[in-house]
Order: C-alpha cells, then sequence, then structure tokens
C-alpha cells in the first residue's frame, strides 16, 4: 500500500551503489513510476556487480573522476531529462549537480563531497573544511539563481535534521503558549528561533546498533560508510557559533568571507568531543565531527548582518556512533594508521539497538528539546529491505527530497533548510519508527565528573565553552 509519487521522465542514473545507494534502490522502485530499462547504477566496485545483475540493474561499472564525468554523464542524459541520485563519495558534488543543471537534468546529494584527494592532500586545514565545500555550493546558487532543481544534503543529516528543527520549534512555540502563523520565509523562521530564546542546536545522536559478535581488532565497523566516516571525521571540528557565545576557543578560526555562520577548530572532529543529551542514554558524549548542517542551520537562522549579526544560533554535531565505531575510530587514532578492512553492519547481523537521531533545542523558556526519530533496526527489516536503521534514516530522505524536486523541478539549487519541510516529513515520516519530542532539564554543567578543575562558566550553562569537554 505504497504511494505513488510522480513519474520520472528519462534516464534515472544512481551513482554509487554503497550502503545508502542499495538502500534507496527499493524506495524509488515502490514509489515512483520509471522506466526499468533507463535505471543505471554507476559502480566501480566490482563486488556490487552480482547483486546488481540478479536484480536486473544496468550497471556501469566505472569510477566518475573529473576527466570522465561529463562524457559519461552527458551520454546518458543527451536527452535533456531524468533524474541523478548521487549516492557516492569520492565524486564532486558541485561538478556533478552543474552539469545535471547544464543538461536539465534533476540533481540530488546527501553530501557536498568532493573528488578524490581532497580530504587527506593537504595539511592546509581550513582548505579541508565543509564550509569551504558548502560556500562553493552556495556561491554557484547565488551566481545562477533557479533553472533545473537540484537537491543538495539531503540525507538523514545533513537533511532530514533541518526539518525536524522546523517541526521542533512549532512544537516548542504550542508549548510554550505562542500563536504561530503559516512561515513561508526564512526571515519568519529565523524570527521564530530568536522570539523562542533558543540559544543553539545540537544535531545529538545515539546509535545502539549491534551485532553478537564483538569487534575484530584492525577493522574498522560502522552502520553506514566507513570511508565517508573516516573522510569527515579526519577533517577539522567545524560548528555554527551563534552570538550567544562569550568565549572564543584558542584554536578556532573564524571567516571573514561568505556566510561567516561557522568557525572551525584546529583539530579533528572525531576526537573532539561535547557533552550532550539524548533521550536512550539521557547525558553522553558525543563528537564534533563536522557536517554541513552545522553551518547551514546557523546560515538560516541568522537575523541581521552576516558579519554583524543580531542573533544567530550555534549548532553542530554531537554524534555517539554505534559501539564498534567509537571502538574503531579509537584504535585508528591511536594507532596513526587507518584499518585496512572496513565493514558495514547490516540489518541482518544487527541484534539489537536504534539509530535515535534529533535536534536538540537548547537554552529557551523550557531549557532543552529533542525531537527526533527514534528508529529500530528491528522494524527497518519490516520497512524495507537492504538497510539498517542508520541507512533508513537516510535513504528515506533521500525519496522525500527526490519527490519535492519532481513537485518543484525548477527550484534552483536548495539546501533541506529551504524546502518544504511539513511536505518532505510526510513523506519521510511513515520510514521514521517513533518520531519523538523529548524535554530535559539537563544542561552541560550537570552529571559532569567533580574531582578535576575544569574550564567552565557557570553564568549560562549552554555556553559552547562548558559543553566542549575538556
Ligand atoms: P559507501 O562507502 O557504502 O558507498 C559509497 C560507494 O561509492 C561505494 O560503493 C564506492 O564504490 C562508490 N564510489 C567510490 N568512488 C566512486 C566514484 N568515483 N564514482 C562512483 N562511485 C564511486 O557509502 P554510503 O554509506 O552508501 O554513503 C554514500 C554517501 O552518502 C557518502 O558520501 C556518505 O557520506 C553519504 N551519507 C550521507 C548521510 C546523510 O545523512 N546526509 C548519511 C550516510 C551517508
Amino acid at each position: 500500500n505504497h504511494p505513488i509519487y510522480g513519474r520520472i521522465e528519462g534516464p534515472i542514473v544512481m551513482i554509487g551503489f554503497g550502503s545508502i545507494g542499495k538502500g534507496t534502490w527499493p524506495l524509488i522502485e515502490r514509489h515512483f513510476e520509471y522506466d526499468a530499462d533507463a535505471f543505471t547504477v554507476i559502480e566501480p566496485d566490482a563486488g556490487k556487480a552480482n547483486f546488481l545483475r540478479q536484480h536486473k540493474i544496468n550497471h556501469l561499472q566505472v569510477a566518475l573522476t573529473p576527466d570522465n564525468y561529463r562524457e559519461i554523464l552527458g551520454g546518458i542524459f543527451a536527452g535533456g531529462k531524468g533524474f541523478c541520485v548521487n549516492l557516492s563519495v569520492d565524486t564532486s558534488s558541485l561538478d556533478l549537480m552543474k552539469l545535471c543543471r547544464e543538461l536539465g537534468v534533476l540533481y540530488i546529494d546527501t553530501v557536498v563531497e568532493p573528488w578524490a584527494g581532497y580530504y587527506f592532500d593537504t595539511t592546509d586545514n581550513a582548505a579541508r573544511t565543509n564550509y569551504a565545500l558548502r560556500q562553493a555550493v552556495r556561491n554557484e546558487k547565488a551566481a545562477h539563481p533557479g533553472g533545473p532543481t537540484a537537491v543538495s544534503c539531503c540525507g538523514a543529516n545533513p537533511g532530514m535534521v533541518s526539518w525536524f528543527v522546523k517541526d521542533a520549534l512549532l512544537t516548542l512555540a504550542k508549548d510554550t503558549g505562542r500563536a504561530v502563523a503559516v512561515l513561508q520565509d526564512r526571515s519568519g523562521w529565523a524570527a521564530l528561533m530568536q522570539s523562542l530564546g533558543v540559544k543553539g542546536v545540537h544535531i545529538a545522536e545515539r546509535d545502539t546498533q549491534a551485532r553478537r559478535q564483538p569487534r575484530p581488532r584492525d577493522v574498522f565497523v560502522n552502520t553506514w560508510s566507513v570511508e565517508g566516516f573516516i573522510a569527515e571525521g579526519f577533517q577539522p571540528a567545524e560548528l555554527g557559533w551563534g552570538t550567544h557565545e562569550t568565549w572564543f576557543p584558542e584554536n578556532g578560526h573564524s571567516y571573514k568571507t561568505g556566510c561567516q555562520s561557522a568557525i572551525w577548530l584546529e583539530r579533528p572532529g572525531a576526537i573532539t568531543r561535547v557533552h550532550t543529551w539524548c533521550p536512550t542514554p539521557g547525558p553522553q558524549f558525543g563528537f564534533l565531527v563536522t557536517h554541513n548542517e552545522a553551518i547551514s542551520i546557523s546560515d538560516y537562522y541568522t537575523v541581521g548582518a552576516a558579519d554583524a549579526p543580531e542573533y544567530r544560533p550555534t549548532c553542530h554535531y554531537a554524534y555517539h556512533p554505534c559501539d564498534d565505531a567509537v571502538l574503531s575510530l579509537h584504535e585508528m587514532f591511536g594507532s596513526g594508521k587507518q584499518q585496512k578492512v572496513h565493514h558495514i553492519l547490516t540489518e541482518d547481523e544487527i541484534v539489537e539497538g536504534i539509530d535515535e537521531l534529533g535536534v536538540l533545542l537548547y537554552g529557551h523558556e523550557k531549557n532543552a528539546l529533542w525531537y527526533g526519530s527514534r528508529l529500530s533496526n528491528a522494524e527497518t527489516r519490516d520497512l524495507a529491505p537492504f538497510q539498517n536503521a542508520t541507512g533508513m534514516q537516510v535513504t528515506s530522505a533521500v525519496l522525500a527530497g527526490m519527490v519535492w524536486a519532481l513537485e518543484n523541478p525548477e527550484a534552483g539549487i536548495v539546501e533541506t533548510d529551504e524546502m518544504d519541510h511539513a511536505r518532505c516529513l510526510e513523506v519521510q515520516r511513515p520510514y521514521l519508527g517513533p518520531v519523538e519530542a523529548h524535554y530535559t532539564d539537563w544542561t552541560p554543567l550537570q552529571d559532569r565528573w567533580e574531582h578535576f578543575p575544569e574550564d567552565i562558566d557557570e553564568s549560562d550553562p549552554w555556553l559552547f565553552r562548558n559543553v566542549l569537554a575538556s
């Protein structure tokens, strides 16, 4: 009993058939009409070939590179219509979306990904930031407004969490007795967040999915792309920097160009810990891994000028990956080298756990509100094939983004903050398990070990200085 959201005219190309591509394919099949003969997967890994053959999916076994992408995609999309679904690593999102728009083809991705080499080939940390990657996409949008829709960063996070922020704001408004008119534009949403007194947002996640077998040594285990996680984990920590902050980290850098909503730290995100909160564990450490949404949400909710804002929320990821991934990170950073063997936990081997992914809006009159999805792997198995709970939160956001793009085909380059969150969540919600709002009276100054002095400021519990773990 699955709704069909429309017909996709022309070819569909899926770039990358990893954990997310494999889980997105059945949702596309389920929810769109299209010409199955014109569905092609571009995937260099020979290990994926058999599955694709078994399921009669056209497979182009090649890696896209700066030298071949125009010819390959230009050939497939020569008819000037279709949909490009980019779910790969090591391909430039910006180059691919520019080409698709040139060709008149709809485009979606889940991250602003660069060509291979960007993350590791330089020691210039400022050049390895998500700020730089995102700003290049924003500059392209400003230079070429409108035209064929290209949805940037439409996974779970970045992606769905931006829709959750809006639902959470409306929930908080209702629960604090404010009447809210229907909000149409960015300035209305920013004014609402400001008027509610929200100081900042954690993208607060706890992944408790686990298999029975203990993690073997020298294997990086995760619930989604190991390559993707290592790459972002080695990027500098980055966060949207709010107007309530009174202190500036010694190893922090701000910007003089672009949206100026974020700062970066001279430290890899995956070993930068922050105090945060999720419903299942309560207080926990998360890793301040850089993510596009930290920058985009702080930018979207800015009131006033970019370089002298009247209001801006702090925003960052606070990620507790599955326990095996925590151990994998510990081993990797401790040894100074990446594990050669990578493993993504499949829905069949996971025996317990949920991915609890939400937004923690803090600093307002009700202290803090966590709003998000608490999807279990067990429930995921009943919802759709070929994915665990983490994957389902991502692939269903891709589905929602594709539906929105089909319904808004000339919207130009957009981020999820700029899309109709209600429509997108309407499409996505059947795949998210329980979506819940939880208030908490926890603050970063609570539940700490008090035996050692710490660099904190008790005048405001929600300062980043208190959130950052020493
Ligand atoms: P994965 O590592 O399982 O799969 C990536 C696939 O890309 C692999 O199969 C690989 O062979 C393929 N690939 C590598 N180089 C390529 C090239 N040059 N051309 C074409 N294909 C190439 O990763 P995944 O878990 O499926 O994640 C896919 C992407 O989605 C990653 O960029 C990841 O960061 C992103 N992601 C986003 C979110 C989100 O919530 N926004 C969540 C999970 C993953």
